[in-house]
């Protein structure tokens, strides 16, 4: 086999894996604001409780043969469960390719900072979906994902990957890009009584801290979410010609800017001014 034809086949395996996690991720949606179980029970239909059998749950091709229905009760089935598949399978093939990138790096270094990247991609993903719908963002892919973010951090050092932070910046970019964006909120609260941003939003970028450091990597994703929420927001007010509290969650913007950081940020020029910490 030449090393053409192995690249092909590990980026199939890269998107399959995607895709799976994809499927994964519609479990996360629907039942972590409920607080129930992402493991048990196995699927079933929302509408009539039928268990989905295995060959009916595979990614975004079920949906297909199912011409978008239930195979019990014909119930229509939404088209965003085989778009979140393969949106995210596309997301996990393009960061192997970022990550990994050619075949003479398909070592247990590039494998691990994959994974735990792709991590960070999950919880982007599936806290975007879960913030618009419910206005919360679970622990899990925020406060909880910090011990994987340092302990990733840790391993990748120790395994002699560059491309991430070491575990000293890991931990203070998680004390400092949460409890920074904390006092903040705080701060404002004192100030104006309400709240600019609600401390979900802060838990959210303990996690890119452990992920990217302090800067410039949470100070740019706050700044980049930013720039990104002002562009819808002053989308929505000349659309709906009301102001700027149309009450849409920050969540999604700095998650936004995470997944832009995650593929651009190393490009970015300063960090190479020696000024990252
Ligand atoms: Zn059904």
């Amino acid at each position: 086999m030449t090393l053409e034809t192995l690249w092909i086949i590990v980026q199939g395996f890269a998107l399959l894996f995607g895709l799976l996690f994809g499927s994964f991720m519609n479990v996360c949606i629907a039942r972590m604001p409920e607080d129930r179980s992402v493991v048990y029970p196995g699927s079933a239909c929302p509408s009539c409780g039928t268990a989905i059998k295995p060959y009916d749950n595979v990614p975004v091709l079920a949906w297909m043969w199912l011409r978008g229905r239930c195979r019990a009760c014909k119930t229509d089935i939404s088209p965003l469960y085989p778009l979140v598949e393969a949106s995210f399978g596309v997301l996990v093939l393009l960061l192997f390719r970022h990550v990994v990138g050619d075949v003479a790096n398909l070592d247990r270094a590039h494998l691990v900072a994959f994974v735990w990247y792709g991590w960070l991609l999950f919880g982007c993903m599936a806290s975007t979906f879960i913030d618009l719908r419910h206005k919360i963002i679970p622990d899990e892919f925020s406060i909880y994902s910090v011990p994987v973010g340092v302990g990733g951090a840790a391993l990748l050092g120790w395994l002699g990957y560059e491309g991430a932070p070491t575990w000293q910046q890991s931990v203070v970019g998680a004390l400092v890009g949460g409890g920074g964006v904390a006092a903040l909120i705080g701060a404002y609260w004192l100030v104006r009584r309400e709240e600019g941003m609600g401390m979900g939003d802060a838990k959210l970028l303990a996690a890119f801290g452990a992920w990217f450091g302090v800067f410039p990597g949470v100070a740019a994703i706050l700044l980049i979410g930013s720039v990104f929420g002002s562009i819808v927001g002053i989308g929505a007010m000349i659309v709906t010609g009301r102001g700027l509290k149309l009450a849409i969650p920050f969540g999604p913007f700095l998650a936004a800017a995470a997944v832009f950081w995650c593929f651009f940020g190393e490009r970015v020029a300063f960090r190479y001014a020696g000024l990252s910490f």
